[in-house]
């Protein structure tokens, strides 16, 4: 082919980019570079959501008239039992997205983490955009299972999404217990298993409310992977709280 003719290949067909979660190609029009199926198999949370936990409220899931909104879940805590002032996600943790989260978190399919980036960005961009946050932090994991996956996904998105926010990512919190599933204990069991699991970094210079620059650390933004019952965010919260942290503000990929 001659050098003409590549180049009017080139313009006419310009180098086609494929979807960032399977090998099809991507759909142009999309900003997320994903194939058109991918995309339809994600759910993305709009605003027809849970004003406390961020959960997509189908018609029926929204309890009694005078809820203001909330999920099912959340009107059974309660506002005195939630320590979080409200959880906001990018998308729900349907099937496409366990399988997504499962890829990366125990097949190392590290490729797919610009990809989870950027949906928390985008979650904070939609909910969050407009709160001054002093610091953000995220749930820890137990330095044993640290080793074992050698990450902690959530360490991870705290450094990105602090790049591009020019908030500073802070460990604020240490995981003192290994916990096996809170989604298949009831609501009970969960508070209580959950109990003095996380501490407060004790050796960490911004905890205790207090910066090193001697400012308050008033809000906080607090990264999750995912929110499923909620009870592992709630007690991060209610941790920090306890620390000086005035208000716990939580941001997960899928919920
Ligand atoms: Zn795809
Ligand atoms: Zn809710």
């Amino acid at each position: 082919m001659g050098l003409i003719s590549r180049l009017m290949t080139g313009l006419l067909f310009p180098e086609r980019s494929s979807c960032r979660l399977c090998d099809k190609t991507a759909d142009r029009a999309s900003t997320w570079r994903l194939c058109r199926t991918c995309y339809q198999d994600l759910q993305w949370l709009g605003e027809q959501i849970c004003d406390v936990c961020g959960r997509r409220l189908d018609s029926g899931s929204v309890t009694g008239q005078n809820t203001g909104g909330s999920c099912s879940d959340c009107v059974r805590r309660s506002r005195e039992n939630t320590f979080f002032v409200t959880s906001r996600s990018a998308v729900g943790y349907n099937d496409k997205m366990k399988e997504i989260l499962g890829l990366y978190k125990y097949r190392g399919k590290e490729s797919l983490e610009p990809f989870l980036i950027d949906l928390l960005f985008h979650a904070f961009q939609r909910y969050y955009r407009e709160i001054p946050f002093d610091k953000i932090t995220y749930v820890p994991l137990h330095p044993q299972k640290q080793r074992e996956r050698g990450f902690n996904q959530t360490e991870r998105f705290a450094t990105a999404l602090s790049e591009r926010i020019s908030i500073p990512a802070v460990p604020l919190l240490i995981r003192r217990k290994q916990t096996e599933m809170q989604s298949q204990k009831s609501r009970r069991q969960r508070i209580k298993s959950l109990r003095h699991v996380f501490a407060g970094q004790p050796l960490h210079r911004h905890f205790a409310g207090v910066s090193q620059e001697g400012q308050d650390v008033r809000r906080v933004l607090l990264l999750d992977d995912v929110y499923t019952t909620g009870s592992t965010a709630n007690e991060c919260a209610r941790v920090l709280q306890a620390g000086g942290v005035g208000e716990v503000y939580v941001l997960t990929v899928a919920r």
